[in-house]
């Protein structure tokens, strides 16, 4: 049999970490990026430097794209789209559902199969199975390349609709930098406060670590359409966010991330939800 194959384009810090783990798995490995000396480590640990892209499509069906997104994705892949047949496509490019499902359809229209990546690790998570990616587009095509897949992290299926990795992906992203923004205010007031960022640190990781029993408990209410105020109420939370915003307005820190909680809360307020769970501003957002 011959040895596993794939071709890795785009040479970025998560490509490189990509072509490197498929180098050490013992695959042949082509790669070509658009600034073509990003490829000397690689070459030098034994890949193969693609001089076009039809070559490096031209090399393996399994085509890994690492770009910055999908804009970079076209700017290569349509100038050599004549070499597209019979290759399957794994973006793992980060953009919107829509542009994942626009994508597969532009790939398939030029005869090749489309896998949407989402990946939630950093370069250095490439290569651990405990990490994990996101991935959606034709079952069959996921489970026949499932194996070169887990090279790079684990694989975490998510449904035949292109759109749902990237969906997966935001939906986390969404978290991620509204958290970590609720902790850099924090952290500003502790700072304004004369309190390191150390010595916070505990406060600030129990505060963290309590979040996933609360979604826990409010996750079912909420499929179920329950907003009661049984636990809490709107018109509690919007007094506690005004204390927020208040503590940051008196130490000297910019307002501007409570007042847009706050924000939130006054709508649903304004909208007679006081007596209900906060979780009832999940009609404030559905309307916009
Ligand atoms: P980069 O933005 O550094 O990737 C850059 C790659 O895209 C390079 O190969 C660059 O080529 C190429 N590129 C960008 N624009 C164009 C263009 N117009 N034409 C041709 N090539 C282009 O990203 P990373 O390597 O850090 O990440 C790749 C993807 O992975 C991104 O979508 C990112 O969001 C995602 N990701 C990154 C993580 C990280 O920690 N870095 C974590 C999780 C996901 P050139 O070298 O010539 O500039």
């Amino acid at each position: 049999a011959n040895k596993a194959a794939v071709t890795v384009i785009g040479l970025g810090p998560m490509g490189q970490a990509m072509a490197g783990a498929y180098l050490d798995a013992g695959y042949e490995v082509t790669v070509w990026n658009r600034t073509a000396a990003r490829a000397a480590a690689l070459v030098a640990r034994g890949a193969h430097r693609a001089e076009t892209v039809e070559e490096a499509l031209a090399a393996n069906e399994l085509v890994i794209l690492s770009l910055t997104d999908y804009d970079a994705v076209y700017a290569i892949l349509e100038p050599a789209a004549g070499a597209l047949r019979g290759r399957v496509l794994v973006n793992l490019s980060s953009d919107t559902p829509e542009r994942a499902r626009e994508a597969a359809a532009w790939a398939a229209g030029h005869g090749a199969e489309h896998l949407t990546g989402g990946v939630q690790t950093p370069p250095s998570g490439i290569g651990s199975p405990e990490s994990s990616t996101f991935y959606s587009g034709p079952k069959e095509v996921f489970e026949a390349h499932e194996a070169a897949l887990k090279v790079l992290t684990g694989a975490d299926y998510r449904g035949t609709d292109p759109g749902l990795a990237a969906l997966y992906y935001q939906i986390q992203m969404d978290m991620f930098w509204t958290a970590m923004l609720s902790y850099l205010h924090a952290t500003a007031v502790t700072a304004a406060n004369g309190i390191t960022a150390q010595e916070f640190l505990p406060y600030a990781q129990s505060t963290m670590a309590s979040l996933p029993n609360f979604l826990a408990f409010y996750a079912p209410r909420i499929d179920a359409g329950n907003h009661e105020g049984d636990v809490d109420k709107l018109a509690m939370g919007v007094a506690s966010v005004d204390h927020v915003l208040h503590t940051a307005e008196g130490s000297g820190v910019g307002t501007t991330l409570p007042a847009a909680v706050l924000e939130v809360f006054r709508r649903g307020m304004e909208r007679g939800y006081g007596g209900d769970s906060f979780t009832r501003l999940l009609d404030v957002f559905r309307e916009g």
